[in-house]
């Protein structure tokens, strides 16, 4: 089966590359033709444009940083809506915001196109191991014209409702993450500043009600090693906050602790290095709380 991936970023390349460990004959396109080649040197096909892509396939996957750019390469006036046969089906990987979601997929339906949204959890080792978490928003038809596909790059596979509701779980599920990694960090400094050891506080705190995937995953693996490189950056921890911020006040639900996370993100954005990982959300909380964490190795 011919299939178009377009977004060769930090997870793309690895959910591309499994696709054609998995036999399907992959057409790339990124806007950086460098992040392309170990995936023609694997087999891939490089296209030039998003119109060479979409007339040469019949569904296309997308993987891109947020719903502008999805917006334009799918609306656009090169984009897929006018250049894939009718028919064909798209679906969208990133985490995009739902109400853009919704309205890409009935604009969808005039072109003869099935739009499915898809975005993923696990990270860049997910991507890499084929395990991702993936939920999807569909009609139960077309779910299952594509559930083969997404079988080869996710384990944990859901329909979790109609179209936009995969994007606004992932924006959730990133909001419940990101809350508690900065309450994570947060302990970490205050238990730091008592002058308890954080390894012998991790450990004690993975066996008790504190733990999360922060405390037996980022804070051990990405922080106290100060090695920040989970793969995943902090702007796009941001950008999904602040996507439930959006669709708080869309929906007129209170999400008060949403615009709490937001800005503590946001001053980590600003005061931080450019293209940041998200874990280092501690480096700001750091800064502010003037107080350093020393320890830098953890017991397993
Ligand atoms: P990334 O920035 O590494 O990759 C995005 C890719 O899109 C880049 O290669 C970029 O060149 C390409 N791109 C941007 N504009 C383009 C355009 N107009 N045409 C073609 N290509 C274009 O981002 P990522 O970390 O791979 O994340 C991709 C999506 O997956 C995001 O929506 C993110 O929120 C989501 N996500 C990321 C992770 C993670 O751990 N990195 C985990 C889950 C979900």
């Amino acid at each position: 089966m011919k299939i178009g991936f377009i977004g060769i970023g930090k997870m793309g390349r690895w959910m591309s590359e499994n696709m054609l460990d998995a036999g399907y004959c992959l057409t790339v396109y990124d806007t950086n033709v460098e992040a392309m080649k170990p995936l023609q040197e694997k087999g891939a096909i490089v296209a030039t444009s998003i119109l060479e892509l979409a007339k040469q396939n019949d569904i296309v996957i997308t993987m891109l940083p947020n719903s502008s750019v999805v917006e334009a390469i799918l609306a656009g006036t090169d984009g897929l809506f006018h250049s894939m046969k009718s028919g064909g089906i798209i679906i969208d990987m990133s985490s995009s915001y739902v109400f853009s979601t919704r309205k890409l997929a009935e604009e969808a339906k005039n072109f003869g196109l099935t739009l499915i949204d898809a975005p993923v959890s696990g990270g860049v080792k997910g991507a890499k191991a084929g395990t991702l978490t993936i939920m999807v928003g569909a009609e139960e038809k077309d779910y299952s014209k594509v559930l083969p596909i997404l079988e080869c790059l996710g384990k944990a596979i859901n329909l979790v409702g109609q179209s936009g509701a995969g994007h606004a779980l992932k924006a959730v599920n990133n909001y419940l993450s990101a809350t508690s990694l900065y309450a994570s960090c947060e302990a970490m400094i205050l238990l730091n500043k008592l002058g308890i050891d954080l390894n012998v506080a991790l450990e004690t705190i993975n066996t008790s009600s504190g733990q999360s995937f922060s405390t037996h995953y980022k804070l051990p693996t990405f922080i106290l090693p100060e090695t920040y490189n989970s793969g995943f950056s902090l702007d796009l921890l941001l950008k999904d906050v602040g996507m439930v911020n959006n669709i708080a006040k869309d929906t007129k639900v209170p999400v008060l602790l949403a615009s709490l996370i937001e800005q503590v993100y946001e001053g980590a954005a600003r005061t931080g290095e450019p293209e940041q990982d998200h874990t280092e959300i501690i480096k700001f909380l750091e800064k502010i709380s003037n107080e350093r964490l020393h320890k830098k190795e953890v017991v397993s």
